[in-house]
């Protein structure tokens, strides 16, 4: 039922309250660049009197899209580059991404691969699908396939259920990790066919995780966390990205709570993502500096399982890197307390 009702077209989010008349042309603009969809179980969330509403901000498209900003790029962290065959992402020595399909439950204004999502077409064909397990297969310093898209968890349960058979065959792999919105924007599709089709063979010496992609601390609704604690109670360890969005969750108390609500239903906080340079993204970053008292903040007040680590996706390729803040000056011979106090501790 909620998947009938995502609303894509302008007109559609405009007779849903969501946008104004005014703003339609704009929004019509939008969607003819970039993927847009916002599933029934969104826009529940989303306050329409509120037109700085963090749930909006995150999935209606907006005028600010058409500003693309002269350090922007079509593919701002270098996934094509390091594309060996169709749908793997090899840029680290010992594991891949796997996109099956590029398709999600909503599409996030702030997405970085949003040049690219929405596609029904990209879906992997079964000789592409074999394609790429054969390219993991033939690479024995491969420990982890990172399945994402898109989003995994679109695809239905009997053919979760055999991509990850298929992975747990192949003997070198100790771990494969789903990432999803799903959970969040569409948390009836978590169904327990979904959550049970997740689990390994029970003959399988591999660990299937999965890691929710959520902003704020709003999304947690009753129903995504009814979502969770199917996929908790099926024994998939779970854990959590989050985009660090201005006016959506750069201000301490929001963070706080939602790290705190993850830990609560069995999230552990993996990654806060400094933004990648995604086109017509610049609403939404605020500077590392703003990043990093965040974090300081978050030390000070949260237990040590609640921190999540903070990145960046070095434009390119690089790789991701904690940027931190840290705690230790070598040069100074000082350590600073969660508090801001320094005290000085002997060099090695
Ligand atoms: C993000 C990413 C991974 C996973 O990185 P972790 O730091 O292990 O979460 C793996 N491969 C690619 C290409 C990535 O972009
Ligand atoms: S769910 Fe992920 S891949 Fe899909 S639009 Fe959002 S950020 Fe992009």
């Amino acid at each position: 039922m909620s998947r009938r009702s995502t609303l894509r077209r302008a007109a559609e989010l405009a007779a849903a309250g969501l946008i104004s008349p005014a703003e339609m042309p704009a929004v019509e603009r939008v969607e003819k660049v970039y993927a847009v969809a916002v599933t029934a179980a969104v826009a529940s969330l989303i306050d329409p009197a509120d037109p700085d509403d963090p749930i909006r901000r995150q999935y209606v498209p907006s005028a600010a899209e058409l500003v693309t900003a002269p350090e922007e790029l079509n593919d701002p962290i270098g996934d094509l580059a390091h594309s060996p065959v169709k749908g793997i992402v090899h840029r680290y020595p010992d594991r891949v991404l796997l996109t099956p399909l590029l398709v999600c439950p909503v599409y996030c204004r702030f997405c970085f691969r949003r040049a690219r999502v929405g596609d029904a077409d990209a879906t992997l064909s079964e000789a592409e699908l074999e394609a790429a397990l054969a390219y993991v297969a033939g690479r024995p310093e491969l420990r982890e396939v990172v399945i994402t898209g898109g989003d995994p968890l679109m695809l239905p349960p009997r053919r979760i259920e055999d991509l990850v058979r298929r992975l747990a065959a192949i003997p070198h792999l100790e771990l494969v990790r789903f990432h999803s919105r799903v959970p969040v924007a569409d948390p009836e599709r978590v169904s327990p066919a979904l959550a049970a089709a997740l689990r390994p063979p029970e003959s399988a010496d591999l660990a299937v995780w999965l890691a929710v992609h959520v902003n704020h601390p709003r999304e947690l609704s009753t129903l995504a966390r009814a979502a969770l604690a199917r996929l908790a109670d099926a024994g998939i360890p779970l854990l959590s990205q989050t985009v660090l969005l201005k006016g959506v969750n750069d201000r301490v108390e929001v963070l706080d709570a939602l790290m705190r609500a993850l830990v609560r239903n069995r999230v552990r906080p993996y990654y806060l993502h400094h933004p990648d340079l995604a086109p017509g993204t610049s609403h939404f970053r605020t500077s590392i500096a703003e990043g990093r008292a965040l974090m300081r903040a978050l030390r000070g007040r949260l237990s040590g399982i609640a921190q999540p680590t903070y990145v960046l996706d070095i434009p390119g390729g690089a790789g991701k890197v904690p940027v931190g803040p840290d705690y230790w000056d070598e040069a100074g011979a000082c350590v600073t307390d969660p508090a801001g106090m320094g005290h000085p501790y002997r060099r090695d």
